[in-house]
């Protein structure tokens, strides 16, 4: 069977109560979920959050969701492209708890991360090794452009990993719960988001090189570097978020290309 939509069920009762402890729901709270499938950690969320907000894009599943989980008056299901969904319309705060289709991973946290005044938290069963490169720190090989977008705004753990073998059918790959504490503003107190991102990316567009020299479009890069206290000789993954952030706070204006 073709799956286009990373459909990779799970029953375990154990595992969805697991995820459901890490998320820190409440009965206050309004869960949004991404891919219900069938509507088992949905029926979860129901028992333990005041709503539950199920937004499934495969069509042919809306029937059986609307079915399996009929008596369970909190919980509306949606039907839509997670990616497109206007979350600015939820009434509230929300907290986001998903075992989501892989191939949307980063686009769907950064699409969350647009409402982060309105969501605390994220709870995402996700592929083990994009957990790893998400929490990683700097002088880990899994360090890099996705660690630092993401920790810019959220602090995330993994909770615990789960094998392939739980989930039906099995996907390639194992996977890992991480939960995301999401904050409203940059964690790092940086001025100039923008330049910040721009620096980083550039920085890791050439890993191998110093990052004097991957660096140089942006004008006075010697003096940025001197003044954030930062040995021009070292590589990209071996500086802190904090490094980029005293870095980039010291770095003027891009060179016009
Ligand atoms: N949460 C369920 C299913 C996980 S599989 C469980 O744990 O058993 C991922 C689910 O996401 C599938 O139901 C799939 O149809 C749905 N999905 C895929 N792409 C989506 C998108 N862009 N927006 C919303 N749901 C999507």
């Amino acid at each position: 069977m073709k799956r286009p939509f990373g459909q990779h069920f799970l029953f375990d009762p154990n595992i969805l109560n697991k995820i459901v402890d890490c998320s820190g729901v409440t009965g206050k709270d309004t869960v949004v979920e991404i891919g219900p499938g069938l509507g088992r950690l949905t029926g979860i969320l129901s028992e333990r959050a005041k709503k539950v907000i199920a937004i499934e894009f495969d069509k042919r599943l809306i029937e059986r969701l609307t079915d399996e989980l009929a008596e369970r008056k909190n919980v509306e299901i949606v039907q839509a492209d997670a990616l497109k969904f206007p979350y600015e319309n939820i009434k509230g705060r929300f907290k986001v708890v998903a075992n989501i289709p892989y191939y949307i991973t980063t686009p769907i946290i950064f699409k969350l991360l647009e409402y982060k005044e309105k969501m605390p938290s994220m709870t995402l069963l996700i592929q083990k090794e994009v957990a790893k490169r998400i929490t990683a720190s700097h002088g880990s090989k899994d360090y890099g452009v996705l660690s630092i977008t993401t920790q810019l705004y959220t602090e995330p753990l993994i909770k615990f990993t789960v094998s392939r073998k739980a989930f039906s059918p099995p996907p390639k790959v194992d996977s890992a719960v991480v939960h995301f504490t999401v904050s409203q503003k940059n964690r790092y107190g940086i001025k100039d988001e923008k330049l910040f991102l721009n620096v980083v990316r550039t920085a890791f567009s050439q890993r191998r090189k110093t990052i004097l020299n991957s660096l140089k479009k942006f004008k006075g890069i010697k003096d940025a570097l001197d003044k954030a206290g930062i040995d021009p000789k070292l590589r990209p993954e071996v500086l802190s978020i904090e490094d980029f952030a005293r870095l980039s706070d010291n770095i003027k204006e891009v060179e016009p290309q």
